[in-house]
């Protein structure tokens, strides 16, 4: 893709998404944290189910210690993985209790020393709570960023290498959760909706004609309240 179709790429999405964010409801830094640690194999759907519960007896660190791990496994006990989410949020809130003053750090290496952070959930953090032009390649971005041809790589590692080289800058801090949207309602894994995609003439897919010939003018992603709300939001996945 050359960068002319890049630029164009990102122009398109940013029109039909001018303000893209996240699907998971938070309200600091460290509830976004986290809601991301819990997103991992689970829908944002379901995240955003457990959470006002869990964050309104427990909005801070400290609090999220005091409450204790029983508690907080029975707050989360509707989503994957709970009992071991549950260690590795008491495992976290401790250690940013002492590392980090009770804070979420702005840095990688910290946040990836946390129990249940990994890269992924690292460059969530950093893009979303910190605003560094960070692209986290979940399972929608590794697809779309293949099928296009905007950043192909063979797994997670190298598709966000290819990303971070092939975004135009002025579009790098919201690539993340544009291409996170355009795989989670556009560009679909099983049937992507190709006849009404805006990125259609760009895309190098090989099998993107299909249903071509019933092509719209543009996408209709559902509102970002809509999205909080999971209206058609739970069938996103967050993998680890
Ligand atoms: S044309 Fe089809 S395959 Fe290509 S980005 Fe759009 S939905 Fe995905």
């Amino acid at each position: 893709m050359t960068p002319a179709k890049r630029r164009e790429f990102f122009e398109r999405l940013k029109v039909a998404t001018p303000k893209p964010t996240t699907e998971l409801a938070y309200e600091s830094p460290f509830q976004l944290l986290i809601a991301v640690i819990l997103s991992a194999q689970a829908t944002d759907r379901s995240v955003n189910l457990a959470t006002p519960a869990l964050f309104a007896k427990a909005p801070t660190p400290q609090a999220m210690v005091d409450l204790g791990i029983h508690a907080v496994t029975h707050c989360i006990r509707t989503i994957g993985l709970f009992n071991t989410k549950a260690k590795n949020i008491i495992a976290t809130c401790r250690l940013l209790l002492e590392r980090h003053g009770g804070e979420v750090p702005d840095d990688r290496d910290a946040l990836e020393s946390l129990p249940g952070v990994g890269r992924k959930t690292a460059n969530v953090i950093l893009n979303t709570a910190f605003g560094h032009p960070t692209i986290a390649v979940d399972t929608h971005i590794f697809r779309v960023a293949n099928r296009t041809g905007l950043a192909p790589g063979k797994d997670v590692v190298a598709v966000e290498r290819a990303l971070l080289r092939n975004v135009p800058d002025e579009y790098q801090l919201d690539a993340h959760h544009w291409l996170i949207l355009h795989g989670r309602y556009v560009c679909k894994a099983r049937k992507p909706e190709c006849q009404r995609c805006v990125l259609f003439d760009l895309c190098a897919y090989p099998q993107k004609h299909a249903g071509a010939e019933k092509r719209v003018s543009a996408p209709r992603l559902p509102t970002a309240k809509a999205r909080r709300k999971g209206v058609k939001a739970g069938k996103g996945r967050q993998p680890a």
